[in-house]
């Protein structure tokens, strides 16, 4: 008796249902897996991860099958630079008003919408670039979206940033006020460490440094700038967080800020309007990561000039060029857009047609926004390729993107860790 319960037992485990094995057939009409498009394929997905790539449009009977005809499946795509503590901050005001009139529990509610949003336009993963004054809150909603409290991509948070004393706003008030700040204020090289251990603490993935500042063209298109950090200052701040196996990001946008981020060897380089030819070479040297943030130049440029700084006109046509050179240098380009930056409501799939407009083919947009962002975060074992063992990390859009890269725009279908999550909130 005891026996034959037994073999039933065992019987039912051998046998269970697809769905309940949580196996699921994704019957796509193309396929960009990462490296090559091909036609109609079967993208099996078993709990969290992709199992099996087979081609044809045949799923097996049962279980659970999406029919995705008529579309191009994709890996789930990264944003590498988002703000999702931020609504816009085109003038100054725009940006005081967030940290002096809204609490960092009403900005985190915020930025709970926000992340719901950009999953639903397939961005399955981001790396988001401070706080801007809202603390640690980052680290909250990367860790409540980790344990299934809300919905969102999976993130990699740098929490609240380093700048020098007297570099970032709020600037400008009466002197015996004690304003918020955007960043943590830090100086010297020991004080640099002290910071970078205070938010490793904390919960940060990543270490961000603003190194520079004020902007002007000078000469032959080369944009001026002044340097933030000494360079003796950087070097700590990148020593320390490589001892403790992190990375640094350096908001980096003109001559000096990017050559001494270069020379101090920092893992990315975001904005980079004007990098010179020498530290270019060393990029590709070092292997550091270029993310050009586009869109958002063209975003502020004008509401910036009407504030009084022309010069952010002039900065676009010197990030188109500096892009370009980048490129043809083998520089690493990643996709990040500095959403929050701009308003939530725009689509930061948007970057790709200025990628595409500024010398990619649209096969280099879709890599810098998969392959080369997951080597980018660390996580090339589990993300960026449709193969068998990644993580199910999947999207679909209707027709042939690598024709018409605005196809990113219309995300139809969304994926995360073998979740599927309504797609196009608007
Ligand atoms: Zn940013």
């Amino acid at each position: 008796m005891r026996l034959t319960l037994a073999l039933l037992f065992f019987a039912s485990l051998a046998l269970p249902s697809a769905a309940e094995d949580g196996v699921q057939w994704l019957r796509c009409g193309a396929v960009w897996d990462g490296k090559t498009l091909s036609g109609p394929a079967v993208i099996e997905v078993a709990k969290d991860r992709i199992s099996a790539v087979t081609p044809g449009s045949a799923a097996p009977a049962g279980g659970k099958s999406v029919d995705l005809s008529g579309q191009t499946c994709l890996p789930g795509l990264v944003d590498s630079h988002t703000h999702v503590l931020l609504q816009g901050d085109i003038t100054a005001e725009d940006y005081a008003n967030q940290l002096l009139k809204q609490s960092p529990e009403y900005r985190t509610i915020l930025a709970t919408v926000n992340a719901k949003r950009i999953l639903s336009w397939g961005f399955t993963t981001i790396r988001d670039l401070e706080t801007e004054g809202a603390g640690y809150a980052d680290v909250d909603i990367r860790n409540a979206i980790d344990r299934g409290v809300i919905p969102g991509p999976r993130m990699q948070v740098a929490t609240r940033s380093m700048d020098v004393t007297g570099a970032y706003p709020l600037l400008g008030y009466a002197p015996q006020l004690s304003m918020p700040k955007g960043v943590q204020e830090v100086d010297g090289a020991d004080g640099g460490r002290r910071a970078v251990r205070e938010q490793l603490s904390h919960g940060a993935d990543w270490i961000k440094v603003y190194s520079d500042r004020s902007y002007r063209v000078i000469a032959n298109g080369v944009l001026d700038d002044i340097p933030t950090f000494t360079l003796d200052e950087m070097k700590a701040i990148v020593d320390e967080t490589h001892r403790q196996r992190h990375k640094i990001a350096s908001h980096a946008t003109a001559l000096h800020g990017v050559h001494n981020s270069v020379e101090a060897g920092v893992d990315s380089v975001e904005h980079g309007d004007y990098i010179a030819d020498e530290d270019l070479k060393t990029m590709v040297q070092k292997g550091i990561y270029y993310v050009p943030t586009l869109y958002v130049g063209e975003y502020v440029a004008e509401g910036r000039a009407k504030e009084g700084a022309p010069v952010w006109l002039e900065m676009n046509k010197i990030h188109e060029q500096t892009f370009r050179r980048a490129l043809k240098a083998g520089v690493k380009i990643v996709f990040g857009t500095d959403i929050g930056g701009f308003d939530w409501h725009i689509n930061p799939a948007r970057e790709f047609e200025l990628m595409v407009k500024d010398g990619m083919t649209a096969e280099q947009a879709l890599r810098s926004a998969t392959v080369t962002a997951a080597e980018m975060l660390g996580w090339s074992d589990r993300l960026g390729t449709l193969e068998p063992g990644k993580l199910a990390d999947i999207v679909a859009v209707p027709g042939n993107p690598l024709e018409d890269i605005t196809r990113l725009e219309h995300v139809s279908f969304v994926m995360k860790n073998g979740v599927i999550y309504p797609a196009g909130d608007r």
